[in-house]
């Protein structure tokens, strides 16, 4: 009796603090959209997501806007890959609790299945001067590939964080947020066998993309990637650069070179003029996927599309 009694107080002046510190309405807030599509699924009918990095941008390139300060201040939940992807906030992820944010590249289980990045080859290849080297150590990810969202078992693990620490946060919606997290586990179990098959027959066709973003996802469906243009796409890869990647093209049988939305260069279609290559896009944020319980699948199915498209040919 007493004990309920003081739950009942307890959860009393947390509302009413809520109410007056103006806390009560704080979402989960994504850094960037594909993220923003685990943490929907998980949060429906519990909580809104929001993302903060703009359709369009890029992950790579952004510069927070004091109301993006502020957003990320009031969060119940802040939910990012690391320091390491997006150096934009992580000044302001540093002054948010730890049990307030879940970040992907540190969660228990993700570190084994952490793949390299490729920096070496490109700063061997790419002739670069020394003043561009810098900035690409600068907006680099590190020794790994940080695109952590591309990977469905690490998109998986992160839902089961997300789950976790909302309902440290909520307990009260455990039975929704339990649902949540089932429905999105089956979701993803049934879209991952689908776009198996779809991409199955593709393996063994080579193709370069235009930045070092896909692994995760070439690795876990067994893609044929022959390389990328850069590793970081703010850093145009240079005239040596493009002419290895021509004769690569050529010398190794591609089949496409894939674009992305976010960035659409000239060179890509310049090295791919002239022979048969098609070009392709892929976006790596889902950038017409609307937030919602099966965004994130929708969003991996979009990405199995993209690349079957050009791959395929007709
Ligand atoms: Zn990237």
């Amino acid at each position: 009796m007493l004990h309920k009694n003081t739950l009942l107080c307890a959860t009393l002046s947390t509302a009413l603090l809520g109410a007056v510190t103006g806390t009560a309405n704080a979402a989960v807030v994504a850094s960037i959209k594909p993220l923003g599509f685990i943490a929907s699924a998980i949060a429906d009918g519990v909580t809104t997501t929001e993302v903060l990095l703009p359709d369009g941008a890029s992950e790579h390139d952004y510069a927070l806007r004091p109301s993006d300060v502020k957003r990320l201040k009031n969060a119940d939940l802040v939910f990012w890959v690391g320091p390491e992807m997006e150096a934009f906030m992580d000044k302001s992820a540093q002054q948010i609790p730890a049990a307030k944010q879940v970040q992907m590249a540190t969660l228990p289980n993700v570190e084994p299945l952490l793949i390299k990045g490729s920096d070496d080859d490109d700063h061997d290849h790419a002739g670069h001067d020394h003043g561009d080297e810098n900035s690409d150590e600068h907006h680099h990810h590190g020794d790994y590939n940080m695109h952590l969202w591309l990977s469905p078992e690490i998109a998986r693990m992160s839902a089961v964080a997300i789950h976790d620490k909302l309902v440290e946060l909520m307990p009260q919606s455990r039975a929704r947020l339990d649902a949540n997290l089932q429905a999105f586990e089956a979701q993803l179990a049934q879209t991952d066998k689908q776009v198996g098959s779809e991409l199955a027959p593709l393996k063994g066709k080579g193709y370069f993309v235009f930045h070092d973003a896909y692994g995760y996802f070439e690795k876990h469906y067994g893609l044929t990637s022959l390389g990328h243009f850069t590793v970081n796409p703010e850093i145009q890869p240079g005239a040596q650069r493009l002419h290895q990647i021509r004769t690569q093209l050529v010398e190794q049988k591609a089949v496409c070179v894939f674009a992305e939305p976010q960035f659409r260069p000239a060179v890509v279609e310049a090295v791919a003029r002239g022979t048969s290559v098609r070009m392709g896009t892929l976006d790596p944020l889902g950038t017409p996927v609307q937030l919602g319980k099966e965004s994130y699948t929708q969003f991996l199915t979009l990405l199995s599309n993209q690349y079957a498209s050009c791959l395929k040919g007709e």
